[in-house]
Protein backbone atom coordinates (compact mmCIF):
# COMPACT_ATOMS: atom_id res chain seq x y z
CA UNK A 1 0.00 0.00 0.00
CA UNK A 2 3.00 1.86 0.59
CA UNK A 3 4.75 1.60 -2.55
CA UNK A 4 3.51 4.46 -4.88
CA UNK A 5 4.54 7.22 -1.85
CA UNK A 6 8.11 5.08 -1.24
CA UNK A 7 9.32 6.40 -4.61
CA UNK A 8 8.80 10.29 -3.11
CA UNK A 9 10.96 9.26 -0.36
CA UNK A 10 13.91 11.74 -1.19
CA UNK A 11 11.98 14.46 -1.59
CA UNK A 12 11.03 16.85 0.61
CA UNK A 13 7.63 17.57 1.73
CA UNK A 14 6.75 20.03 -0.10
CA UNK A 15 8.69 18.69 -3.10
CA UNK A 16 6.60 15.56 -2.91
CA UNK A 17 3.73 17.32 -2.51
CA UNK A 18 4.38 19.41 -6.07
CA UNK A 19 5.17 16.30 -8.05
CA UNK A 20 1.48 14.39 -7.09
CA UNK A 21 -0.39 17.27 -6.92
CA UNK A 22 0.98 17.91 -10.53
CA UNK A 23 0.60 14.44 -11.49
CA UNK A 24 -2.81 14.26 -10.06
CA UNK A 25 -3.66 17.33 -11.86
CA UNK A 26 -2.51 15.81 -15.54
CA UNK A 27 -4.25 12.44 -14.70
CA UNK A 28 -7.68 14.26 -13.87
CA UNK A 29 -6.96 16.27 -16.90
CA UNK A 30 -6.92 13.20 -19.33
CA UNK A 31 -9.82 11.98 -17.42
CA UNK A 32 -11.80 15.12 -18.05
CA UNK A 33 -10.64 14.80 -22.16
CA UNK A 34 -11.81 11.02 -21.85
CA UNK A 35 -15.10 12.21 -20.50
CA UNK A 36 -15.18 15.84 -22.13
CA UNK A 37 -18.97 16.50 -22.92
CA UNK A 38 -19.61 16.51 -19.09
CA UNK A 39 -16.05 17.74 -17.63
CA UNK A 40 -15.36 20.76 -20.23
CA UNK A 41 -17.49 23.49 -21.39
CA UNK A 42 -17.41 26.62 -22.77
CA UNK A 43 -18.53 30.01 -21.89
CA UNK A 44 -18.64 32.72 -24.46
CA UNK A 45 -17.99 36.39 -23.35
CA UNK A 46 -19.86 39.28 -25.78
CA UNK A 47 -17.84 41.83 -27.74
CA UNK A 48 -19.88 44.65 -28.57
CA UNK A 49 -18.57 46.90 -31.40
CA UNK A 50 -18.34 50.98 -30.31
CA UNK A 51 -18.83 51.51 -34.09
CA UNK A 52 -21.89 49.46 -34.83
CA UNK A 53 -23.31 49.76 -31.06
CA UNK A 54 -24.21 46.07 -30.75
CA UNK A 55 -22.82 42.60 -29.89
CA UNK A 56 -20.46 41.33 -32.68
CA UNK A 57 -18.67 38.59 -31.65
CA UNK A 58 -18.10 35.86 -28.55
CA UNK A 59 -14.65 34.87 -27.18
CA UNK A 60 -14.68 31.08 -26.44
CA UNK A 61 -13.20 30.66 -22.55
CA UNK A 62 -12.70 27.02 -21.18
CA UNK A 63 -14.38 26.22 -17.98
CA UNK A 64 -13.70 22.22 -16.55
CA UNK A 65 -16.56 20.71 -14.41
CA UNK A 66 -14.23 19.25 -12.08
CA UNK A 67 -16.20 16.25 -10.41
CA UNK A 68 -15.55 17.18 -6.73
CA UNK A 69 -13.92 20.58 -7.12
CA UNK A 70 -16.98 22.32 -9.58
CA UNK A 71 -16.65 24.89 -11.94
CA UNK A 72 -12.87 25.11 -12.82
CA UNK A 73 -11.33 28.38 -14.29
CA UNK A 74 -8.71 27.90 -17.23
CA UNK A 75 -5.98 29.41 -14.83
CA UNK A 76 -5.91 26.70 -12.85
CA UNK A 77 -5.28 24.40 -15.60
CA UNK A 78 -4.10 25.62 -18.95
CA UNK A 79 -0.50 25.33 -17.61
CA UNK A 80 -0.41 22.18 -16.78
CA UNK A 81 -2.34 21.31 -19.97
CA UNK A 82 0.71 22.85 -21.77
CA UNK A 83 3.56 21.07 -19.89
CA UNK A 84 1.56 17.66 -20.13
CA UNK A 85 0.99 18.48 -24.62
CA UNK A 86 -2.84 17.74 -22.88
CA UNK A 87 -3.63 21.52 -24.71
CA UNK A 88 -3.34 19.94 -27.69
CA UNK A 89 -6.36 17.23 -27.51
CA UNK A 90 -7.48 20.12 -25.40
CA UNK A 91 -7.49 22.85 -27.81
CA UNK A 92 -8.88 20.94 -30.62
CA UNK A 93 -11.88 20.29 -28.62
CA UNK A 94 -12.49 23.69 -27.94
CA UNK A 95 -12.17 24.80 -31.82
CA UNK A 96 -14.49 21.95 -32.81
CA UNK A 97 -16.94 22.78 -30.11
CA UNK A 98 -16.83 26.42 -30.40
CA UNK A 99 -17.28 26.63 -34.28
CA UNK A 100 -20.05 24.07 -33.61
CA UNK A 101 -21.83 26.55 -31.12
CA UNK A 102 -21.11 29.34 -33.39
CA UNK A 103 -23.52 27.76 -36.33
CA UNK A 104 -26.51 28.90 -34.37
CA UNK A 105 -25.15 32.56 -34.32
CA UNK A 106 -25.25 33.97 -37.90
CA UNK A 107 -23.01 36.99 -38.63
CA UNK A 108 -21.25 36.29 -35.03
CA UNK A 109 -17.15 36.55 -35.13
CA UNK A 110 -16.25 33.69 -32.58
CA UNK A 111 -12.49 33.70 -30.98
CA UNK A 112 -10.70 30.92 -29.91
CA UNK A 113 -7.76 30.69 -27.95
CA UNK A 114 -5.08 29.33 -28.92
CA UNK A 115 -1.74 27.95 -26.96
CA UNK A 116 1.68 28.15 -28.61
CA UNK A 117 2.22 24.54 -28.37
CA UNK A 118 -1.02 23.97 -30.62
CA UNK A 119 0.62 26.15 -33.22
CA UNK A 120 3.91 24.43 -32.68
CA UNK A 121 2.02 21.68 -34.78
CA UNK A 122 1.68 21.56 -38.19
CA UNK A 123 -1.30 19.44 -37.80
CA UNK A 124 -3.25 22.48 -36.37
CA UNK A 125 -3.42 24.17 -39.63
CA UNK A 126 -5.04 21.19 -41.33
CA UNK A 127 -7.34 20.50 -38.10
CA UNK A 128 -8.50 24.00 -38.72
CA UNK A 129 -8.90 24.06 -42.26
CA UNK A 130 -11.15 20.29 -41.63
CA UNK A 131 -13.47 22.34 -38.62
CA UNK A 132 -14.42 24.81 -41.28
CA UNK A 133 -14.87 22.38 -43.91
CA UNK A 134 -17.69 21.14 -42.06
CA UNK A 135 -19.67 24.44 -43.42
CA UNK A 136 -21.95 26.69 -41.42
CA UNK A 137 -19.26 28.79 -39.98
CA UNK A 138 -17.24 30.87 -42.68
CA UNK A 139 -13.57 31.26 -42.07
CA UNK A 140 -13.57 34.75 -41.70
CA UNK A 141 -16.11 34.51 -38.72
CA UNK A 142 -13.65 32.57 -36.53
CA UNK A 143 -10.84 34.54 -34.84
CA UNK A 144 -7.40 32.45 -33.28
CA UNK A 145 -6.35 34.46 -30.18
CA UNK A 146 -2.82 34.26 -30.05
CA UNK A 147 -0.26 35.39 -27.63
CA UNK A 148 3.05 37.14 -27.55
CA UNK A 149 5.00 34.48 -26.47
CA UNK A 150 3.18 32.53 -29.70
CA UNK A 151 4.03 35.20 -32.29
CA UNK A 152 8.17 35.70 -30.92
CA UNK A 153 8.15 32.16 -31.16
CA UNK A 154 7.80 32.82 -34.89
CA UNK A 155 10.05 30.06 -35.86
CA UNK A 156 9.93 28.96 -39.18
CA UNK A 157 6.98 27.04 -38.23
CA UNK A 158 4.93 28.82 -36.67
CA UNK A 159 5.53 31.23 -39.23
CA UNK A 160 4.06 29.04 -42.08
CA UNK A 161 1.15 28.20 -39.77
CA UNK A 162 0.04 31.73 -39.38
CA UNK A 163 0.39 32.46 -42.90
CA UNK A 164 -1.64 29.42 -44.22
CA UNK A 165 -4.06 29.93 -41.48
CA UNK A 166 -4.52 33.26 -42.55
CA UNK A 167 -4.51 32.16 -46.41
CA UNK A 168 -7.96 29.79 -45.49
CA UNK A 169 -8.89 33.76 -44.56
CA UNK A 170 -9.37 32.86 -40.72
CA UNK A 171 -8.75 36.19 -38.45
CA UNK A 172 -5.79 36.34 -36.08
CA UNK A 173 -5.48 38.74 -32.72
CA UNK A 174 -3.10 38.93 -30.60
CA UNK A 175 -4.18 38.65 -27.22
CA UNK A 176 -2.94 40.34 -23.53
CA UNK A 177 -1.38 42.92 -25.70
CA UNK A 178 1.28 45.14 -23.81
CA UNK A 179 1.87 42.25 -21.49
CA UNK A 180 4.84 40.15 -23.22
CA UNK A 181 7.88 41.21 -25.03
CA UNK A 182 5.99 43.72 -26.81
CA UNK A 183 6.86 47.35 -27.65
CA UNK A 184 4.85 49.38 -29.44
CA UNK A 185 7.00 49.69 -32.66
CA UNK A 186 6.44 46.26 -33.16
CA UNK A 187 2.97 46.87 -34.09
CA UNK A 188 4.37 47.44 -37.33
CA UNK A 189 5.40 44.20 -38.15
CA UNK A 190 3.18 41.64 -36.36
CA UNK A 191 1.13 39.64 -38.80
CA UNK A 192 -2.14 39.82 -37.26
CA UNK A 193 -5.73 41.95 -37.85
CA UNK A 194 -6.81 42.40 -34.28
CA UNK A 195 -4.92 43.43 -31.50
CA UNK A 196 -6.80 42.73 -28.18
CA UNK A 197 -5.57 45.67 -25.20
CA UNK A 198 -4.92 43.64 -22.05
CA UNK A 199 -7.22 44.41 -18.80
CA UNK A 200 -4.03 45.46 -17.00
CA UNK A 201 -3.87 48.67 -19.39
CA UNK A 202 -7.51 49.30 -19.54
CA UNK A 203 -7.85 49.38 -15.69
CA UNK A 204 -5.08 52.28 -15.45
CA UNK A 205 -6.88 54.53 -17.74
CA UNK A 206 -8.04 56.67 -15.61
CA UNK A 207 -4.36 57.60 -14.91
CA UNK A 208 -2.60 60.19 -16.89
CA UNK A 209 0.19 57.39 -17.77
CA UNK A 210 -2.10 54.96 -17.82
CA UNK A 211 -4.29 57.08 -20.56
CA UNK A 212 -1.45 57.94 -22.45
CA UNK A 213 -0.39 54.86 -22.72
CA UNK A 214 -3.29 53.07 -24.41
CA UNK A 215 -4.19 56.23 -26.34
CA UNK A 216 0.07 55.69 -28.19
CA UNK A 217 -1.09 51.76 -28.36
CA UNK A 218 -4.71 52.49 -30.17
CA UNK A 219 -3.17 55.54 -32.45
CA UNK A 220 -0.74 53.06 -33.68
CA UNK A 221 -2.68 50.32 -34.29
CA UNK A 222 -5.44 52.36 -36.09
CA UNK A 223 -2.14 53.63 -38.29
CA UNK A 224 -1.14 50.28 -39.19
CA UNK A 225 -4.63 49.26 -40.67
CA UNK A 226 -5.01 47.18 -36.79
CA UNK A 227 -8.66 46.51 -35.58
CA UNK A 228 -8.58 46.89 -31.63
CA UNK A 229 -10.51 45.13 -29.10
CA UNK A 230 -10.05 46.57 -25.91
CA UNK A 231 -10.18 44.14 -22.85
CA UNK A 232 -11.56 43.85 -18.90
CA UNK A 233 -13.83 47.03 -19.56
CA UNK A 234 -15.37 47.36 -15.92
CA UNK A 235 -16.95 50.90 -15.84
CA UNK A 236 -18.57 53.59 -17.93
CA UNK A 237 -15.49 56.20 -17.40
CA UNK A 238 -13.11 53.44 -18.81
CA UNK A 239 -15.84 53.03 -21.99
CA UNK A 240 -16.09 56.56 -22.61
CA UNK A 241 -12.35 57.04 -22.62
CA UNK A 242 -11.96 53.81 -25.24
CA UNK A 243 -14.47 55.18 -27.48
CA UNK A 244 -13.25 58.66 -27.59
CA UNK A 245 -9.41 57.26 -28.56
CA UNK A 246 -11.12 55.40 -30.89
CA UNK A 247 -11.03 51.95 -29.59
CA UNK A 248 -13.27 49.83 -32.33
CA UNK A 249 -14.88 47.20 -29.63
CA UNK A 250 -14.70 46.52 -25.62
CA UNK A 251 -15.17 43.21 -24.22
CA UNK A 252 -15.95 43.32 -20.37
CA UNK A 253 -17.93 43.02 -17.23
CA UNK A 254 -20.01 46.21 -17.93
CA UNK A 255 -21.60 44.17 -20.87
CA UNK A 256 -21.70 40.67 -19.91
CA UNK A 257 -19.75 38.05 -18.14
CA UNK A 258 -18.57 34.78 -19.88
CA UNK A 259 -22.23 33.16 -20.29
CA UNK A 260 -22.78 29.65 -21.31
CA UNK A 261 -24.21 29.19 -24.94
CA UNK A 262 -27.56 29.31 -24.41
CA UNK A 263 -27.40 32.43 -23.18
CA UNK A 264 -25.49 34.05 -25.98
CA UNK A 265 -28.55 32.76 -28.38
CA UNK A 266 -31.01 34.62 -25.82
CA UNK A 267 -28.98 37.73 -26.44
CA UNK A 268 -29.53 37.19 -30.27
CA UNK A 269 -33.16 36.44 -30.06
CA UNK A 270 -33.57 39.64 -27.81
CA UNK A 271 -31.71 41.89 -30.10
CA UNK A 272 -33.58 40.18 -33.40
CA UNK A 273 -37.35 41.01 -31.16
CA UNK A 274 -36.01 44.48 -30.56
CA UNK A 275 -34.45 45.76 -33.40
CA UNK A 276 -31.53 47.60 -32.66
CA UNK A 277 -32.96 49.37 -29.70
CA UNK A 278 -31.04 46.77 -26.75
CA UNK A 279 -27.96 48.23 -27.73
CA UNK A 280 -29.32 51.33 -26.15
CA UNK A 281 -27.99 49.63 -23.19
CA UNK A 282 -24.58 50.85 -24.12
P1 LIG B 1 -7.96 35.83 -22.06
O1 LIG B 1 -7.97 35.15 -23.35
O2 LIG B 1 -7.25 37.14 -21.98
O3 LIG B 1 -9.48 35.96 -21.62
C1 LIG B 1 -10.00 37.04 -20.89
C2 LIG B 1 -10.12 36.70 -19.42
O4 LIG B 1 -10.53 37.87 -18.71
C3 LIG B 1 -11.19 35.65 -19.11
O5 LIG B 1 -10.78 34.93 -17.95
C4 LIG B 1 -12.40 36.53 -18.77
O6 LIG B 1 -13.37 35.87 -17.98
C5 LIG B 1 -11.73 37.64 -18.02
N1 LIG B 1 -12.52 38.90 -18.06
C6 LIG B 1 -13.30 39.35 -19.05
N2 LIG B 1 -13.82 40.57 -18.77
C7 LIG B 1 -13.35 40.89 -17.54
C8 LIG B 1 -13.54 42.03 -16.69
O7 LIG B 1 -14.24 43.00 -16.99
N3 LIG B 1 -12.88 42.01 -15.49
C9 LIG B 1 -12.09 40.96 -15.09
N4 LIG B 1 -11.50 41.02 -13.90
N5 LIG B 1 -11.89 39.86 -15.90
C10 LIG B 1 -12.50 39.84 -17.10
P2 LIG B 1 -10.82 33.34 -17.90
O8 LIG B 1 -12.03 32.82 -18.56
O9 LIG B 1 -10.54 32.94 -16.49
O10 LIG B 1 -9.58 32.93 -18.81
C11 LIG B 1 -8.26 33.23 -18.44
C12 LIG B 1 -7.28 32.92 -19.54
O11 LIG B 1 -7.22 31.50 -19.80
C13 LIG B 1 -7.66 33.52 -20.89
O12 LIG B 1 -7.29 34.88 -20.92
C14 LIG B 1 -6.84 32.66 -21.83
O13 LIG B 1 -5.51 33.10 -21.88
C15 LIG B 1 -6.89 31.30 -21.14
N6 LIG B 1 -7.89 30.47 -21.80
C16 LIG B 1 -9.23 30.44 -21.63
N7 LIG B 1 -9.81 29.51 -22.44
C17 LIG B 1 -8.80 28.96 -23.16
C18 LIG B 1 -8.73 27.95 -24.19
O14 LIG B 1 -9.73 27.39 -24.64
N8 LIG B 1 -7.47 27.64 -24.66
C19 LIG B 1 -6.35 28.27 -24.21
N9 LIG B 1 -5.17 27.91 -24.73
N10 LIG B 1 -6.37 29.21 -23.27
C20 LIG B 1 -7.58 29.56 -22.75
MG1 LIG C 1 -8.30 35.61 -25.21
MG1 LIG D 1 -6.72 38.52 -23.17
MG1 LIG E 1 -5.90 38.30 -20.35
Amino acid sequence: KTDGRSRYVFFTQDMDHDVRSREETYRELRLALADCDRQLELHYQPIWSLEDRRMVGVEALLRWQHPEQGLVAPGAFIRSAEESGLITVLGEWVLRRAVQDARAWPGLRVAVNVSPIQLRSRKFVEIVREVLGHGGVTAERLELELTETALMAASGEVARSLADLRGLGVHCALDDFGTGYSSLSHIRDIAVDRIKIDRSFVNAVDTVPGAALVEAIVGLARANGLRLTAEGVETPEQLEFLERVGCHEVQGYLFSRPVPASAIARLLTKRAGEGDRSSAAL
